[in-house]
């Protein structure tokens, strides 16, 4: 294997130390700035709660195999590595206890083990509780506590008897490259040589990022923990020698109060969430902390704990008979969403990161890092994760420190599956902003960019009243950041015109003389085609799997506009052509999307409204079916493509941002004859789910083969591209169903468990209400056996539902509309 460096050896550099080896990379080295084993990182002294459930489907499959792992090191040792005491979640509010059911749903779509529970049960589970306080919660048997010192030692002990060498008190100050490789690290005793370099260095990851030109998306945040004196009840309950799991009751987490608890022998600990964001000047840390054993926990602020402990007694009672004897304000790594930061350097090859992890997921994004970094594709879905999910923007400092104060903030929240940030909007928007606002729009975000959701406006719009009374049995949680003009908007455009402002959808140009040899191998179709000539095709990973869903439009003999799926599909293909060009090829990749606007112009008129504005004849049998053409449209210089998300007639127009509006109004004056209605993605995401049309990251990943996802159809049967062979070997675990509700007042939020006939669970991906058949359509991952009229049951939130199995394509499935 090559000679790997890893940068840290706190819970995570080391749980990778042991997956590398354990696959047979075993010159590793792992160095860390302070002693070893208690390095002075967020390891050395986190409590260790581990809580499996997670909206993510990685984040909880991270988290269950680290629960599997750190169990079983408990037998290769003294010290209890894991201690399976149970999670325990409380509700105090009826919209926490409507949550709590939301998380069962999770929990059982990712195979985690968990049941509401009554108040009486919590205080069984928990005796400390006074059951009068709470109104039930989330019994997980599995969840626990890890002492991650000791699952350090363990671990590392059996890396190092596999050939690792962990080296304390070296600090890496600089990182040594050649070209675009990285060649090495320089500490204090020189260099030492290495193919692969790992950043596992915890909040510090800023400045080793820094050292490579890479922005690592992270901010050290101090959060409060505390340990009280003896709880009179616990007095000589547990043996407090055995170490730091030493604990019966289950961890349990408050998280109406931003509170969570464990035990630790005859105490309590306390992490507390409710104060505000403190994130920390990493300079002032440097310099203070130079000296000192425990450089991440900063001193207590006793002032901002006490609303925690006024609310620790009301829940707890018998903490009233015990005080806080110790605390301190740890340090940890926030994120703008929350999640982790993985993957390759998308600029220096050979270069890693793996941070903003918690204990909880440690050893899962391990053994994850380890198939990425030796088979060259993850065995999870790392999309959430990647370091490269980001866009330029959201990587600027100013962005990363709001939103991940706001992560901090919220950590505890219940948040809807459709609410918006209300900080850091507005950072890119589209030419036709203006537009929009004066249309009433309710933007969403997606990344930096604004889109219109649905537009106040339309509450005119003749369809209003039934879209209205279709969705009148809705529940509250389920109708809360949506508006019944979304269906309205989607009916207005099958019945006339929808204009859709596609602009935040980002796009690239791949151009020079090796252009088609550089996409011929990553695409599941050719691309070399007459000019004109527009495909749909799939980008698949070594293994087979779905990297991203595309629309390649050849411009020009050299030169391809490519629709991508976002910030992940730009890092990969300039990754790709950096490589190709140190290669020799002629091949560039630019991102056009700012320059440019597209507009959406789709349903059964909207051929009378522009072809009489095109220089160019835009009828279906002037320009065919994933055709495009240069033309003229109301004097704007506009690139139609002949294509569609929503399953109706009409193009993608493409224009330069400087033209957009002139493009827009005019479409608005001349469609106002004909039915033209601005729409939104509400309307979009109703429209394409009425077709079958799938969404990459929501319906599939690099998880699901093109066969699994219904896309076969994507991929040429005489074309050779990366991933074939894998993916021709694969078997077909499960597929990816439509469903249509029996009852017109089910609705669906997405994530929701689907039990199968046979007792086999799956999950929702997308859902929608559709104003044509008047009930809910959703995609749903289920066995591959499940038949076309076959019923299925989908839990949402306390209720369950049943589904029909239907055709993947419910609106149209011959395509007539589509044909014009
Ligand atoms: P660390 O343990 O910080 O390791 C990073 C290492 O990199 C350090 O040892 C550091 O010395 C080294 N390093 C940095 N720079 C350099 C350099 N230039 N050269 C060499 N070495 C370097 N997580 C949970 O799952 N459950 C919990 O209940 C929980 N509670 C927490 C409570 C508190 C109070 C805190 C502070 C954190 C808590 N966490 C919890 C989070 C968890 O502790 C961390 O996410 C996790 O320990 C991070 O592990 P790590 O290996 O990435 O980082």
């Amino acid at each position: 294997g090559p000679r790997v460096v890893i940068i840290g050896a706190g819970i995570v550099g080391t749980s990778l130390a042991d997956e590398l080896t354990g696959r047979g990379w075993t010159d590793v080295t792992v160095l860390d700035r302070g002693p070893l084993p208690a390095t002075g990182g967020s390891s050395s002294h986190a409590p260790g709660l581990v809580f499996a459930t997670n909206p993510s489907e990685t984040l909880s499959r991270f988290a269950q195999y680290t629960v599997d792992k750190f169990r079983g090191l408990a037998e290769t040792s003294d010290r209890l590595c894991f201690n399976p005491v149970g999670g325990l979640e409380v509700a105090t509010t009826e919209a926490r206890m409507t949550d709590l059911h939301r998380k069962a749903g999770w929990a059982r779509a990712w195979g985690v083990s968990a049941r509401i529970v009554d108040a009486a049960e919590c205080a069984r589970l928990h005796p400390l509780l006074d059951p009068a306080t709470v109104l039930g919660g989330l019994h997980t048997p599995t969840d626990g506590l890890a002492d991650a010192l000791a699952c350090v030692d363990v671990q590392r002990q059996r890396a190092e008897a596999a050939g690792a060498r962990f080296v304390g008190d070296t600090r890496v100050r600089a990182i040594v490259t050649t070209g675009d490789r990285v060649t090495g690290v320089e500490t204090a005793d020189g260099i030492h040589p290495a193919d692969v370099v790992v950043s596992c260095a915890g909040f510090w990851g800023v400045e080793i990022g820094a050292m490579v030109d890479l922005r690592v998306p992270l901010v050290a945040m101090g959060h409060q923990y505390v340990e009280t004196t003896t709880v009179d009840p616990l007095r000589g309950s547990v043996d407090p020698r055995v170490g730091k799991a030493a604990a019966t009751l289950p961890i349990l987490r408050h998280q109406d109060a931003d509170l969570y608890y464990r035990q630790h022998g005859d105490r309590i600990g306390i992490g507390y969430y409710g104060h505000h964001a403190m994130p920390v000047d990493m300079d002032r840390l440097y310099r203070d902390t130079r000296e000192q054993p425990m450089p991440s926990m900063l001193p207590f602020t006793p002032a901002d704990f006490a609303p925690a402990w006024t609310e620790s007694t009301r829940v707890l009672p018998s903490l009233a008979s015990a005080s806080v004897a110790d605390g301190f304000n740890g340090i940890f790594s926030f994120t703008p969403d929350g999640g982790p930061v993985l993957g390759p350097h998308p600029g220096l090859d050979g270069f890693w990161v793996a941070e903003a992890v918690w204990v909880t997921q440690s050893a899962g994004v391990a053994r994850t890092m380890a198939h990425w970094m030796i088979d060259g594709s993850p065995d999870l879905c790392v999309a959430g994760c990647d370091i490269a999910r980001f866009s330029a923007r959201e990587t600027a400092p100013d962005h990363v420190a709001a939103m991940s104060a706001r992560a901090f903030d919220e950590v505890y929240d219940i948040i809807h599956p459709r609410e918006q940030r209300s900080i850091q909007r507005d950072l890119t928007v589209s030419p036709l902003h203006e537009r929009h606002r004066a249309r009433a729009a309710v933007f969403v975000t997606s990344h930096d960019w604004e889109r219109p959701a649905w537009f106040e406006a339309n509450t005119a719009l003749p369809q209003i009243d039934t879209a209205s009374a279709a969705s009148a049995h809705r529940d509250d949680f389920s109708t809360r950041h949506w508006s019944p003009i979304v269906l309205a908007e989607a009916a207005a455009t099958r019945a006339g015109v929808g204009l859709f402002d596609m602009t935040s959808l980002m796009r690239l140009q791949v151009s020079g003389t090796d252009a088609v040899s550089f996409l011929a191998p990553i695409l599941t179709r050719d691309p070399d085609r007459a000019v004109g000539t527009v495909i749909y095709a799939l980008m698949l990973d070594p293994s087979g799997g779905v990297l991203s869903d595309v629309t390649v439009a050849r411009t020009a003999a050299e030169s391809f506009q490519i629709g991508i799926n976002g910030p992940l599909d730009l890092a990969r293909l300039r990754a790709l052509a950096r490589v190709a060009r140190r290669d020799g090829a002629d091949v560039e990749v630019r991102e056009i999307t700012a320059e440019t606007a597209c507009l959406g112009v789709w349903g059964p008129a909207a051929l009378a409204l522009v072809d009489p504005l095109s220089e160019a004849a835009l009828g279906p049998d002037d320009l065919g079916f994933y055709r495009t053409v240069r033309t003229r449209i109301a004097d704007v210089s506009v690139l139609a493509m002949r294509v569609s998300y929503v399953g109706e007639f009409g193009w993608e127009l493409y224009v330069a941002a400087d033209d957009a509006v002139t493009l827009a109004d005019e479409l608005t004056s001349a469609g106002a004859s004909l039915g033209a209605v601005w729409a939104g993605r509400g309307a979009l995401d109703t429209l394409r789910i009425e077709k079958g049309y799938r969404s990459w990251g929501t319906d599939m990943t690099a998880m699901h083969s093109p066969d699994e996802a219904g896309l076969a159809f994507a991929v040429a049967k005489n074309h050779d591209f990366v991933g074939r062979a894998a993916m021709s070997q694969r078997p077909v675990r499960r597929r990816l169903h439509t469903l249509v509700a029996d009852d017109p007042g089910t609705l669906l939020l997405g994530r929701e468990p689907v039990t199968g006939p046979d007792g086999t669970v799956g999950h929702v991906t997308s859902a929608a209400f559709s104003p044509i058949v008047h009930r809910t359509i959703a995609y749903a991952w289920g066995a591959p056996e499940l038949r076309v009229g076959d019923q299925v049951h989908v839990d949402h939130l306390a209720t369950t539902a049943t589904f029909t199995v239907s055709p993947t394509t419910t609106v149209d499935p011959e395509n007539a509309r589509l044909k014009g």
